[in-house]
């Protein structure tokens, strides 16, 4: 079958096989969890709880009226010590509610629940996923309820599964994919029938034949159709296949215009993680409390894929999952180590949108000074986007705002790529985050 991919794009080494092969190893339950009351796009949760209060595993503690948001829930059963500002990967300080787990209680059994979730309407999925704080998993955590919430004169006729996974390190969807696969399946017929699209594909990259495999096999014996239909798609191994557009262009050859989102033009895509987060919703009642996290590196034994609850901290994860740091790292990477950030602290926790924790050495984390730049167009040629990086820093590094406008900054996916391939190592994307930061304080988009 021929493989698919998109223009440009870069091909950092494969850094997978430190983790794949390990087990999916269930993290014990933290003893204390620090719960970010934002962990998506849109507006931040307030507090529903006070300190002191006794919480349950699952039950809301924060939450927002305004329609981009998500809820979130407590991790673990416990007493609620504190409600202050910690550290959260991306966003530095943020509102946290930190909660000291009672001893004395077992991790709740969720399959436990019975439901008939073939008699939900399309708007009964949708408020359970909105209920269960679900946003996207693979790294943008947009909220999902407002994703499938297609709005009025707007169709989606293709929805993509998002199981490239391009990032190098990270296996987590890998195995996500291989051990749940039934269950990502259910979650796809649930959004199926709320989208009601055409065509569903399940875009999966070369390098993880395992998880091709598992859903060739799983499409094969499925008896509804819904699910027998599916287009199951390879793709060639590249970097940044997993960026929404770049999927869409994969895998239909259709482009989604500057400043436009899929929807516009008739798709959805969602990760694998998150449909499996939405299969948990309605078929076990199941808030999204944990996730799988690759924790990786050259500094670490036991590398592997952990099954973490939201609000366990990195400093934590290290102490309690008998994880061995035999080498000082040189940076701490949460995500990805192209689209990733690195943390000033171990007091960082895990969040709905963690999907990997890196612990990397000066040997693979030093990035050498910055030369000039030799005009050689490396940065040009990669950048899925089409835009032009060299134009963007320099007209940055000038000032020149409304040429930085002119030179789409905004449609700028921040992959990195432009980065990662210039032999004068300049932080490209440095300037581009700037460029873009600045235009928003100006009001210029
Ligand atoms: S300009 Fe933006 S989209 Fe293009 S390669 Fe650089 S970071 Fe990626
Ligand atoms: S890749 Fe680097 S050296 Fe080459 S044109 Fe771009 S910025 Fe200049």
């Amino acid at each position: 079958m021929k493989e698919l991919t998109f223009p440009g794009g870069v091909h950092p080494p494969y850094s997978k096989d430190i983790s794949i092969r390990e087990p999916l190893r269930e993290a014990p339950l933290p003893s204390v969890a620090v719960v970010p009351l934002s962990q998506h796009i849109g507006s931040p949760n307030q507090a529903v709880v006070s300190k002191g209060d006794v919480v349950e595993e699952g039950q809301l503690i924060g939450s927002s009226p305004a329609f981009i948001s998500a809820p979130v829930h407590s991790p673990i059963s416990g007493t609620v010590k504190e409600i202050r500002k910690a550290f959260h990967p991306a966003l530095g300080p943020v509102m946290s509610v930190v909660i000291e787990r009672d001893k004395s209680k077992e991790a709740k059994d969720y399959t436990q629940e019975d439901v008939d979730a073939e008699a939900l309407s399309p708007e009964q999925i949708i408020e359970k996923v909105k209920d269960a704080g679900i946003v996207g998993m693979g790294g943008a955590a947009f909220p999902t309820h407002v994703k499938l919430n297609v709005p009025e004169g707007k169709k989606i006729d293709t929805f993509i599964v998002n199981g490239a996974e391009c990032e190098p390190y990270l296996t987590c969807d890998h195995v996500l994919m291989t051990r749940k696969t039934q269950e990502i399946l259910k979650g796809i017929e649930l959004i199926a029938k709320v989208l009601k699209p055409k065509d569903i594909y399940i875009g999966i990259e070369n390098n993880k034949k395992a998880a091709f495999f598992a859903f060739q096999k799983a499409i094969k014996k499925a008896t509804r159709k819904v699910l027998s239909d599916i287009h199951l798609v390879p793709l060639h191994t590249k970097y940044p296949q997993g960026g929404e557009k770049q999927l869409i262009q994969a895998i239909s050859g259709r482009e989604v215009p500057p400043g436009k989102l899929p929807l516009d033009i008739g798709f959805l895509v969602q990760n694998v993680g998150t449909i499996n987060a939405v299969y948990e919703a309605v078929h076990m009642r199941k808030p999204l409390i944990e996730r799988v996290v690759t924790i990786s590196g050259d500094c670490i034994n036991r590398p592997g894929n952990y099954l973490i609850r939201v609000g366990a901290t990195i400093k934590d994860i290290i102490e309690q999952y008998g994880i061995e740091l035999y080498r000082d790292p040189e940076k701490v990477i949460v995500g990805g180590p192209m689209m990733g950030f690195a943390q000033p602290t171990l007091e960082v926790s895990v969040l709905k949108s963690t999907s990997g924790i890196l612990f990397l050495s000066e040997n693979l984390a030093k990035t050498p000074p910055e030369e000039k730049c030799i005009r050689c167009a490396k940065c040009v040629d990669v950048c899925p986007v089409r835009l032009l990086p060299t134009e963007l820093m320099n007209n940055v590094k000038n000032g020149n705002w409304p040429e930085v406008r002119e030179l789409n900054v905004a449609d700028c996916i921040e992959c990195g790529s432009c980065a990662y391939i210039c032999p004068s190592r300049i932080p490209l994307i440095q300037y581009i985050k700037e460029g873009k930061e600045v235009l928003v304080r100006k009001k210029m988009r």
